[in-house]
């Protein structure tokens, strides 16, 4: 446990001179408020420190907008990217007339899920292993002169290794833009830029192991490794703030929005789980897949409460775009150890200690704490209640007739239809109070904002089919 004495004395040893507290909102964006590092003191950094939520949208009204920022000493990074030296500590918000922690707070939710965990006597540790997809897409500042100030490209002086040195001269031999899944550089373009974003993140003290293109044009995925739910949360915060900014000094801007190009694959953020009691694997078993009886039941519960489940693992109006068939994302909700068609896959071949179930449908549009909080929230349920998901699949189910695939669920089909499926289906994310019902109406409030905001938007393709 790093006490608070410990981190000043680090803060005074790195000569640190700005902390950055930050936390994250209810739609997963990082947020943050930036103090003096000579101005902070012990009791500051254990009690945490005042600040004015009403700002952030679906929290504190106006009246009663005070909140504590509480600094988590256990996860406190060096940030790569500031100009002068920047430590970033990760906060709980805290309520400062019971000194109790927000439920609105994504973090503390997740904190809660995993507390909740041990007191199901199911297990003591829940291990979250996330594949967060994206695209990068050259930066249209750099293309016109930099953030449109009206420069021509050779009047701004680029970042150092910016990247653009690659693509300008004669480019006699240009790389198809689809290059496709494993081919070396020159048709992977990415190389460097990946690498880069992987070394900041094993720099910085995550667990890092790869990075490769992926399927669709400009498609990337960078390999985190698994860890407890907080922890693997926190950890896709600074992986998203990463991918960002290194793509910002390349020159280039990173999406993680589910499905940018129509036709082609889109991202995803496949969450692979297991749980652990007593340093013992209990997902491994004698059942199908070699799974066990709790590993079967906790995929019961999450097949049940899918449709209620997208409201946080799918959040967007895009993420539908992308849950349709044909591109490697799921829509049945089914599982097998054979095909990655399915919604729930079994990894093939893992042995003991790897048994895991790696869930296809959530994207990285998801608030990372909420969506890992919901699916364990579902995954109990179903160990309480000895839900069997059935018969796995092991056909591919995209070539399925009709007829068979007529009683498979799927997922839902639309953001308006998961806020429906999530205000009908939340009883099981109420247990333990790790979520409330106030915190579950807030944040469906944001996201009926955006249903509501794109269902009144005319949209392109509408203008292509029916203007004339
Ligand atoms: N991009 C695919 C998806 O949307 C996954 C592709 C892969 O990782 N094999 O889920
Ligand atoms: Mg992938
Ligand atoms: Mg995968």
């Amino acid at each position: 446990m790093a006490s608070a004495s410990d981190v000043l004395k680090r803060i005074k040893d790195e000569e640190i001179e700005w902390v950055d507290l930050r936390f994250t909102d209810p739609k997963g964006k990082w947020q943050h408020l930036t103090m003096v590092a000579k101005t902070l003191d012990e009791d500051q950094l254990e009690d945490g420190l005042m600040f004015d939520g009403s700002s952030i949208a679906g929290w504190k009204v106006i009246n009663e907008s005070d909140m504590i920022l509480k600094p988590d000493l256990e996860r406190v990074y060096v940030d790569p990217f500031s100009a002068e030296p920047m430590m970033i500590m990760f906060c709980d918000i805290v309520e400062p007339s019971t000194g109790e922690w927000y439920a609105r707070d994504p973090r503390t939710t997740a904190k809660r899920a995993e507390a909740y965990l041990k007191s199901t006597g199911i297990g003591d540790t829940i291990y979250v292993g996330p594949e967060a997809e994206f695209f990068m897409f050259d930066d249209v500042r750099f293309e016109d002169g930099y953030a449109g100030s009206g420069f021509a490209l050779d009047d701004i002086e680029l970042p150092t290794n910016s990247g653009r040195e690659y693509e300008s001269g004669n480019l006699a031999h240009r790389p198809r833009a689809k290059g496709g899944y494993f081919p070396v550089a020159p048709v992977d373009s990415a190389v460097d830029i990946r690498g880069e974003m992987v070394s900041t993140m094993i720099e910085m003290g995550l667990p890092c192991d790869k990075h490769h293109h992926e399927v669709a044009a400009a498609q990337h995925e960078l390999g985190l490794t698994f860890g407890t739910l907080v922890e693997t949360a926190d950890n896709m915060q600074i992986y998203k703030y990463v991918v960002h900014q290194v793509a910002h000094i390349y020159g280039k801007t990173a999406t993680f929005m589910p499905k940018p190009i129509k036709d082609d694959n889109g991202s995803g953020m496949h969450t692979h789980m297991s749980i652990w009691d007593g340093g013992k694997p209990t997902f491994s078993g004698n059942q199908y897949g070699g799974l066990s009886e709790n590993c079967l039941y906790y995929i019961g519960g999450v097949i049940k409460h899918a449709k209620a489940l997208n409201a946080f693992t799918n959040p967007t109006t895009n993420s539908y775009k992308r849950l349709v068939p044909g591109f490697e994302a799921p829509v049945l909700l089914a599982y097998s150890a054979r095909n990655r068609s399915a919604s729930c896959r079994i990894p093939y071949g893992a042995g003991d200690k790897a048994k895991r179930v790696e869930f296809r449908f959530p994207d990285a549009m998801a608030n990372p704490y909420l969506a890992y909080a919901a699916l364990l929230m579902a995954g109990l349920d179903g160990i309480q209640n000895k839900i069997h998901p059935g018969e796995a699949m092991d056909k591919n189910l995209y070539d399925l007739p009709p007829a068979e695939l007529a009683d498979v669920p799927t997922v839902c089909g639309s953001l308006r239809e998961a806020l429906e499926a999530l205000e009908a289906d939340h009883e099981f994310l109420l247990k333990g109070e790790v979520f409330t019902k106030d915190q579950i109406d807030a944040y469906c409030e944001l996201k009926w904002d955006e249903v509501l905001r794109v269902e009144t938007t005319p949209c392109p393709a509408e203008f292509d089919m029916y203007y004339s």
